[in-house]
């Protein structure tokens, strides 16, 4: 038994040494879809850590059972291969309902999928929320402001989405996914929680996902011309993943049933940021511009006033120290790559 448990404990992510013991009332069961992505796997550690018992449904798309495989095993963990889009009927007190591509090659891979997801794939959610009386929180996406006239972007925004322009299945997608959650809340009272997610990096962020964050570190790790697209003007801003599971966990304790933005509102251009990567990942590699994409926004940073205000959140880690764990995360991959005779 001893070993056994040595080796459990082996497993547990670093920086959670320790699981809590919750009362039989304290502890919830949780299901959270997508939890085999990027940020869903980070809240499965998060939640597991406090004590509660976590349900994953995924179909591992972009996800990966890597992302997880530390709790596999664990009594308070349990992973469905599932789509979304197919009716799930299971018991649970709380609902993270996360599961849907993210980066833009992702969700334009398949765009009627990705419309599939976060329409149909929603419904049966909420339909799942209203039928045991969960709460549940959707993300949503700093997408549904497309590309912005107004800046920063208050959650009073209605937005500027060309709706059959090629983001149009994700920013509509989870437009209506928020329009659904009204409805269910409005007709049902379903308890809904809505946080709209701006651009968030960090470990287990997809290595080929096309994204700025994944490109510009390994090409400055392979040392080649990191890509940006157009001039570089157009900005963003970047939250480590860390701050936004601690906004989405707050945000689903809190009483707020209106959206909210969980974001990092310290803006960068994206010229800046290629220079920045070069400089951290300590490469010589050269910046080169390529052609700008369609319906880039070029603007974007979030007013978090109301998540000041109501979940007493803000985010805490600096952008050199977010990026260097990151950084590390892309070495130890592709080294890891290289090893399994990947390329
Ligand atoms: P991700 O691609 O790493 O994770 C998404 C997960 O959902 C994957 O595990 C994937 O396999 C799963 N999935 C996709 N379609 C599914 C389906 N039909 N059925 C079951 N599982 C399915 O992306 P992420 O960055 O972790 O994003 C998680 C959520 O947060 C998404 O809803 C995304 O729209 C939202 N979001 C993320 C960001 C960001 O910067 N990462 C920004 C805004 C919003
Ligand atoms: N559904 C689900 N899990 C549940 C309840 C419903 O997947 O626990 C699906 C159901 O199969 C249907 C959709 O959600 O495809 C809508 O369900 P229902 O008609 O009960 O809900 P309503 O449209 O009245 O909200
Ligand atoms: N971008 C870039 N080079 C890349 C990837 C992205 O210049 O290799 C730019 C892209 O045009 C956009 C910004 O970086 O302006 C952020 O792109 P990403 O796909 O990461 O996320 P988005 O915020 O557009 O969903």
């Amino acid at each position: 038994l001893e070993q056994k448990v040595k080796s459990l404990e082996a497993k547990l992510p670093k920086p959670y040494p320790h699981v809590k013991f919750l009362s039989y009332r304290a502890k919830k069961r949780i299901l959270v879809t997508g939890g085999a992505g990027f940020v869903g796997s980070h809240l499965v550690d998060r939640l597991i850590m406090q004590g509660h018992e976590v349900i994953v449904v995924d179909n591992f798309f972009t996800g990966s059972k890597r992302n997880v495989d530390h709790w596999v095993g664990h009594e308070n963990f349990e992973i469905i291969h599932q789509d979304i889009v197919n009716p799930l009927y299971i018991e649970v007190d709380e609902i993270y309902h996360l599961a849907s591509p993210a980066s833009p090659p992702h969700y334009m891979y398949n765009p009627v999928k990705t419309i599939k997801t976060n329409t149909i794939g929603t419904i049966n959610m909420l339909a799942l929320a209203k039928r045991v009386g969960a709460k549940i929180l959707i993300a949503s996406t700093s997408e549904v402001y497309g590309d912005p006239e107004i800046h920063p972007q208050p959650e009073s925004y209605w937005g500027h989405v060309n709706p059959i322009g090629p983001r149009s299945c994700y920013d509509e997608g989870k437009r209506v996914s928020e329009s659904l959650a009204f409805a269910y809340a409005k007709h049902y009272h379903v308890a809904v929680r809505i946080a709209r997610i701006f651009n968030t990096y960090g470990p287990r962020m997809h290595m080929d996902d096309g994204r700025v964050v994944s490109n510009f570190i390994l090409q400055a790790l392979r040392n080649k011309t990191i890509t940006v697209y157009g001039h570089g003007n157009q900005t963003r801003s970047f939250q480590y993943v860390t701050d936004l599971i601690d906004g989405l966990v707050a945000l689903m304790a809190s009483n707020y049933t209106h959206p909210v933005n969980l974001g990092n509102p310290v803006e960068y251009s994206i010229m800046e940021f290629a220079v920045y990567i070069k400089k951290l990942v300590g490469r010589n590699n050269p910046i080169g511009s390529t052609e700008a994409v369609e319906d880039d926004p070029q603007r974007r940073k979030p007013d978090i006033t109301i998540a000041r205000k109501t979940l007493k959140w803000e985010p805490k880690v600096p952008l050199e120290e977010g990026l260097m764990k990151t950084i590390d995360y892309f070495r130890e991959e592709l080294a890891r790559s290289l090893n399994e005779g990947y390329t």
